[in-house]
C-alpha cells in the first residue's frame, strides 16, 4: 500500500471546497500574476493572421520548418497554419507533411487502450458534463477494490488490454488515496488469457482526473502513473467560468491552467493536454494549447506527452453538447487535428470513441497515434455487460460514437497497413519527460515504437485473438519484420531473438 500520510484529508464537500486549493502552487507559476494564456496574443493571431489570406511560400517555409526540426511552432505560425487550412490545396500539403511527420516519429503504429471509470461523484457543477453535482438522473457509484478486480478480469483477461485510461470525478471520497489504491490494484491483478492461459495484467495506468497539489501528485508517482491528463475544457477565461460555477472546485481557472508545472515539479513528468472542442472558437483553443505547450516547455524543457482531443456529445440532464454554439463538424476536426500535428509535432495525439468510426477513420494517417476500443464508460460497464458494446446515458459521462470491438479495430488498421501496438515500454525503462522529448524529435523513438509495436502485437494475437485475425496478423507482422531487417540490419538477430521468445509464451520483452 501506498505511503499517503503526506495527503490532506477532508471531511466534506464543504471543507474541500473551501481548502483544497492551494494558492501558493498557483502564483508561483504565474509570476508578477501574468498568466502565460496571453488572450490578447492569441486574439490578435487570430484576427490579423488566421482570418486573412496564407502566403504558400510562408505556409511552405513553416511546414518546413515543422518536419525539419520537431519543435513546438511559435503562436504566429500556428496561425498561418489556420488560414491555409480553409484553401483545399494547401490543405492538402499540410496533411501530406503531418503524415511523413506521423510516420518519422512514431512509424505506422497506433498505440490501443481502455477507458475505466472509477467513480462518479463529483462537487463540480460542469455544465456539460452529465457528472455534475445536482444531475438527479446520473445513477452514482464508486467502484470498491473487489468490483474494480471484475472489471480488470474483463480487460486484461478477455480483451487484452494493456493500458488503461483511469478516470475519475472530483470528491472527496475518492481522493489521491483512492487513486492511487486503484492504480495499485490495477498493476497487481493478473488474469489468464482465453487462448493459452498464460497471465496477462495491465502494464501502464494513465489517469485522467482532477487537478492535484504536488504532495499528492508525489504520491501517484509513487505509485507507478502513466501519463497524468487533465482536459482544460476551454482555455478561454470567461467562458470557462460560465461552464465552471465559482461554487466549484473546478471554477478556479488558475488551479486547472497551473496543472500541469505542478506535475512536471513532482516528478510526474509525462501529461497529456485536452480541450473539449464545442465549447469555444476552435483557433483559440489551439493557439492557447500551443501557448500552454510553450510555457511548460519553457519551465521544465518538457511539453505535453501527449494532446487529447475530445469533442463534445451528448450527456444526462444536459443540453449543452447539443446547443453550444461552437459544435464542430468532421471536415473542421480534421483540420484541427492537422494542425496540431504540425504544431506540436513531437507529441502523441489520442483520439477517443467519442468520435464515429467515419471520424476517427479519417485521422489514422494524419495526426492521431492513441485510440481506445472495446470501450465501455459506464462505471462497472465492463463486468456488468459481459464486453458488450451497451450504453446507458444515466450510467455514463457522455455517450460513446465508435463502439468497434478490438478485433474489428486490429483489422481495420492491419487493412490499412497500420500495426496494433499494445507497447508500455516507455516510462518503464525510463523514457519519460525530457528524455523521451528528444528521442521523438529525432525519430530514434519511432524506432522503439516500431519493435515493440511487433513483439506486444505478436502476444496480443497469441494470447486473445481469434484464428481469422491471427492470420491477418501474422501477415503484417511478417511485412514488419522484413523492413527492420532493412533499416536496423545489425540489431535484426536481437529483435528477432526477443521476437522468437516471445513466439514461445516468454511475456512483456521490450526495448
Ligand atoms: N472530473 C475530472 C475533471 O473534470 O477534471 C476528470 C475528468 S472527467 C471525468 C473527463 C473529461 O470528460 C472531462 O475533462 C471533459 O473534457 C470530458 N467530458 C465531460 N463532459 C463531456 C461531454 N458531454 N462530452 C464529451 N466529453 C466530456
Ligand atoms: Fe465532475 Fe469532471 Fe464532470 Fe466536471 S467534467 S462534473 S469535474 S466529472
Amino acid at each position: 500500500m501506498a505511503d499517503c500520510s503526506s495527503i490532506r484529508k477532508f471531511k466534506d464537500a464543504a471543507d474541500y471546497r473551501k481548502n483544497f486549493i492551494i494558492q501558493g502552487e498557483i502564483d508561483k507559476y504565474l509570476p508578477g500574476g501574468r498568466h502565460f494564456i496571453d488572450e490578447a496574443l492569441i486574439n490578435r493571431c487570430i484576427k490579423e493572421i488566421a482570418e486573412k489570406p496564407a502566403d504558400p511560400v510562408q505556409v511552405r517555409e513553416i511546414l518546413a520548418k515543422s518536419e525539419s526540426t520537431c519543435e513546438t511552432l511559435l503562436p504566429e505560425e500556428t496561425a498561418v497554419l489556420m488560414s491555409a487550412s480553409a484553401d483545399s490545396a494547401l490543405f492538402a500539403e499540410m496533411r501530406a507533411t503531418a503524415e511523413r511527420i506521423k510516420k518519422k516519429v512514431y512509424d505506422n503504429r497506433i498505440v490501443v487502450f481502455a477507458p475505466l471509470y472509477m467513480s462518479n461523484l463529483c462537487v463540480n457543477g460542469c455544465k456539460y458534463c452529465g457528472f455534475r453535482e445536482g444531475n438527479a438522473l446520473q445513477k452514482r457509484r464508486v467502484l470498491t477494490m473487489d468490483e474494480l478486480k471484475e472489471e480488470l478480469d474483463v480487460l486484461a483477461g478477455r480483451i487484452g488490454h494493456k493500458r488503461l485510461i483511469a478516470v475519475y470525478g472530483e470528491h472527496q471520497t475518492t481522493s489521491t488515496e483512492y487513486i492511487a489504491e486503484t492504480i495499485e490494484t490495477c498493476y497487481n491483478r493478473k488474469v489468464p488469457a482465453p487462448n493459452t492461459g498464460r497471465l496477462n495484467s495491465i502494464r501502464r495506468v494513465n489517469v485522467n482526473a482532477a487537478p492535484l497539489p504536488i504532495d499528492d501528485l508525489r504520491v501517484l508517482k509513487k505509485v507507478g502513473i502513466g501519463t497524468f491528463q487533465v482536459f482544460q475544457e476551454t482555455y478561454n477565461r470567461k467562458l470557462y467560468e460560465e461552464m465552471h460555477p465559482a461554487w466549484s472546485v473546478k471554477g478556479n481557472y488558475d488551479w486547472r491552467t497551473t496543472c500541469f508545472h505542478r506535475c512536471l515539479e513532482a516528478g510526474v513528468d509525462d501529461v497529456g493536454l485536452g480541450v473539449l472542442y464545442g465549447l469555444c472558437d476552435w483557433r483559440f483553443e489551439l493557439l492557447a494549447t500551443i501557448l500552454h505547450a510553450r510555457d511548460l516547455e519553457r519551465w521544465f524543457n518538457i511539453g505535453p506527452h501527449t494532446l487529447s482531443f475530445p469533442r463534445l456529445e451528448p450527456a444526462s440532464g444536459t443540453k449543452v453538447p447539443e446547443e453550444s454554439p461552437w459544435l464542430i463538424d468532421d471536415d473542421t476536426f480534421e483540420r484541427i487535428v492537422t494542425i496540431a500535428r504540425l504544431s506540436v509535432p513531437y507529441t502523441g495525439i489520442i483520439i477517443t470513441a467519442r468520435e464515429s468510426p467515419k471520424s476517427r477513420n479519417r485521422l489514422i494517417g494524419g495526426g492521431m497515434t492513441q485510440l481506445d476500443c472495446s470501450s465501455n464508460i459506464a462505471i462497472k460497464g465492463y463486468s456488468d455487460f459481459a464486453n458488450e458494446a451497451h450504453q446507458e446515458k444515466e450510467r455514463q459521462q457522455f455517450m460513446l460514437g465508435d463502439n468497434r470491438s478490438i478485433e474489428e479495430m486490429v483489422r481495420y488498421l492491419a487493412d490499412r497497413g497500420t500495426i496494433t501496438s499494445f507497447c508500455t515500454a516507455g516510462y518503464r525503462c525510463g523514457r519519460t519527460g525530457g528524455c523521451i522529448m528528444d528521442a521523438l524529435k529525432t525519430g530514434r523513438e519511432g524506432k522503439f515504437c516500431k519493435i515493440n509495436a511487433v513483439l506486444t502485437f505478436r502476444e496480443w494475437l497469441d494470447d486473445f485473438a481469434s484464428d481469422e485475425t491471427r492470420a491477418i496478423g501474422d501477415k503484417l507482422i511478417e511485412k514488419e519484420l522484413a523492413g527492420i531487417k532493412e533499416w536496423l540490419p545489425k540489431f535484426y538477430p536481437t529483435v528477432m531473438k526477443q521476437y522468437e521468445a516471445t513466439c514461445r509464451g516468454e511475456r512483456d520483452l521490450f526495448f
